[in-house]
């Protein structure tokens, strides 16, 4: 693989496709248009950090989506720069097309496997490349972003046996944090070598650049994989919840034609949102708002129509990644914050929008959507897909003590539950329990519907994972929440049990049926998709919390199941972590402040406008090209 590497210009500047696109890239001005395009970006050059070979490596791994990586993952590349030694170079392995710089976030060497897809679940082929990587770069870290990525994450963990900490949300030089116990405890430990960070754990401000070497991987010739994807139905975007939105059409008080800007959102199959004072004055529903006391979004696009960006507007859109604003005055906040400003009257760039876009302005064939499912109303099991004579399915289902975050009370875990749920309607399920048998919350398992609880004796800190798995090896399906609500909370438990057992593992489960020896199931992803996958038995199955049921507590059942003791778990305790009480708010990694007197003195009372190109001139039409472009340009829309 190494000879196969091929290397490309590292500082290549980014293509400009479209023909639009050219009249606003920051600071060009030639060319036909009547567009003045305008920049107010700051672009002072920063040192390169890694100035001498590297003899070791940090790697960072994250999944991009349209040719970028999220925030998220631009905060771990950050935080492996900072990590950094002097001859420690940060190398960043991105899983799926990239056209973005990542010199700005650190990154030293970029490899790029485009073979990889995000929308496609194929995990053995991403693990494949990743252990490849790892193998030859011998990292003394990997780190991930704890989002789509923590699922290669938590496989990579349980592959490679390293040590790993997961749900990660402080970072220092020396040590790792993470919540434990709903967020009433602090747990610390020494740099593992695997690290699955959290949002928002480092300030992605560097005094310096990586080396930005990109270097794209060729594709693995087909393997055989246990994974078969099913697919991914379209969704109807314009009626998803807003934090589930992945385009958002938002209108502020300069939207005075409100059926304009519904047309528009539904032009780019967007979510509908709003300012305050949009919804203040009845022209949205107080859901819509978006903000410090609203929704916080986290879409791939922001039209901002007609808003002026408070402070606290700006907060429910801090992870958005592209904002494009359109406002008649050039200087309200929005433009700080929006990486294309058109400057106009709303009204008559909306109108200019629907008409350069009229061929896509029809009403949606309901046969080609599929609505997008409200938590009540998916089917948990399909019942006519599912094999009901299978009623010989053993199905182990595991069962772990949660806590109240109220008033601290121990309970059943809230995952657990919804996968105790899934248990039931597949057939004879054993809740199985590794901890103090006689902790009284475990009786209410029953209360839920459990018949038979068996449990594993284990103190503290004890490697549960062989016990556990070996009770799992005589079962057909093993079902598991996300992540315990007590103990490490780590979601590492049900990759390790799988790959103890050599069984697939498929996670975000939401509904599952059974049969001809397989299991298929639907994949909650963000966004609100969701995707169909099929496994053959026997399988790992892991529930997400967007399962769409309540468990049902009858106390009258809390007495009816037997509780049944396993031979004690025994070893040497794992002392790696230190917990102690959550006092303080997590600190974010962040470099060391290098400024004079003089520019610490600017900085306190001066705010950084980071805004991106300006559209001041032109008519509506070249204005509403100007944002089709944009979006044409980075891949936000494919039409
Ligand atoms: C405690 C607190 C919490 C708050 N929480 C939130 C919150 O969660 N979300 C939120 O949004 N706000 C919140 N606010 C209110 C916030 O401070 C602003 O008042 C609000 O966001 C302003 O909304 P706006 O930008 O739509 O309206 P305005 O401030 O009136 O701005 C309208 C903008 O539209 C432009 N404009 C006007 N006419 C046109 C036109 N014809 N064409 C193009 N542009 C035009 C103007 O130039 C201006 O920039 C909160 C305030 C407080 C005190």
């Amino acid at each position: 693989m190494t000879q196969a590497l091929q290397r490309i210009n590292p500082r290549r500047p980014f293509q400009v496709t479209s023909e639009g696109l050219k009249r606003i890239v920051l600071g060009e001005t030639g060319g036909s248009s009547a567009v003045h395009v305008a920049t107010h970006r700051d672009t002072a050059p920063k040192p390169l950090r890694l100035v001498t070979p590297a003899t070791t490596y940090i790697l960072v791994i994250a999944h991009s989506e349209r040719g970028a990586i999220d925030v998220h993952a631009h905060e771990a590349i950050a935080a492996a720069a900072l990590l950094a030694k002097p001859t420690t170079a940060v190398a960043v392995l991105v899983m799926g097309d990239l056209s973005e710089d990542l010199a700005a976030f650190g990154a030293d060497q970029v490899y790029v496997s485009d073979s990889s897809d995000s929308a496609r679940f194929d995990p053995d082929h991403d693990l494949a490349i990743a252990t490849e990587i790892i193998a030859r770069l011998n990292p003394r870290h990997i780190i991930l972003p704890d989002n789509a990525s923590g699922d290669l994450g938590r496989r990579l963990a349980a592959r490679l046996d390293v040590s790993a900490a997961a749900h990660v949300v402080e970072l220092r030089p020396d040590a790792v944090a993470t919540h434990r116990q709903s967020g009433a405890q602090m747990a610390r430990r020494d740099l593992p070598l695997l690290i699955l960070l959290d949002p928002n754990t480092t300030d992605t401000a560097l005094p310096f650049i990586g080396a930005g070497e990109l270097r794209r991987l060729p594709a693995l010739p087909d393997a055989d994989t246990r994974y078969a994807d099913l697919g991914t139905p379209p969704v109807d975007a314009t009626q998803l919840g807003l934090e589930e939105a992945d385009f958002i059409v938002a209108a502020g008080n300069g939207v005075s034609d409100v059926p304009m800007l519904l047309a528009l959102a539904k032009t780019f199959d967007a979510a509908v949102g709003a300012s305050r004072v949009a919804v203040d004055d009845g022209r949205f529903a107080r859901d819509k708002q978006i903000g410090a006391t609203g929704r916080t979004v986290t879409a791939n696009v922001y039209l901002a129509v007609g808003i002026s960006g408070a402070v606290q507007h700006l907060q429910g859109i801090r992870s958005v990644r592209h904002v494009i604003a359109i406002n008649k005055d050039a200087s309200a906040p929005i433009a700080g914050r929006a990486d294309l400003t058109i400057v106009d009257d709303a009204q008559a760039v909306m109108g200019a929008l629907l008409e350069a876009t009229r061929a896509r302005n029809f009403t949606p064939d309901d046969s080609d959507i599929v609505a997008a499912i409200p938590p009540t109303s998916v089917p948990l099991v399909d019942g006519e897909g599912t094999d009901r004579a299978l009623g010989s399915l053993r199905v182990l289902t595991l069962a772990s003590v949660g806590r109240n975050p109220v008033n601290g009370a121990a309970r059943p875990d809230c995952n657990d539950l919804l996968a105790l749920e899934l248990a039931r309607s597949l057939g004879n399920t054993t809740l199985l329990h590794a901890g103090d048998p006689n902790q009284p919350a475990l009786g209410d398992y029953f209360a839920y519907g459990a018949t038979t609880l068996a449990v594993i004796p284990t103190a503290e800190a004890q490697d549960i994972i062989p016990a556990l798995a070996s009770q799992a090896a005589n079962h057909d399906i093993l079902l598991t929440g996300t992540r315990s609500e007590g103990g490490e909370g780590s979601g590492l438990v049900p990759y390790l049990l799988a790959e103890r057992l050599g069984w697939p593992i498929v996670g975000r489960a939401i509904a599952v049926t059974i049969a001809d020896g397989q299991a298929s199931i639907t994949q909650a992803l963000p966004k609100g998709q969701r995707r169909h996958v099929r496994v053959p038995l026997p399988a790992v199955i892991v529930i997400d919390p967007k399962a769409p049921f309540t468990p049902r507590y009858a106390f009258a059942r809390r007495r009816a199941g037997t509780i049944t003791q396993h031979a004690p778990i025994t070893g040497v305790p794992d002392t790696s972590w230190r917990v102690e009480p959550a006092t303080k708010r997590p600190v974010k990694f962040k470099a060391k402040e290098q400024k004079a007197g003089h520019a610490r003195m600017l900085s306190a009372i001066v705010t950084e406008a980071k805004g991106g190109a300006v559209v001041n001139s032109g008519t509506p039409a070249d204005k509403a090209q100007a944002i089709l472009s944009y979006l044409r340009t980075h891949k936000l829309i494919e039409w």
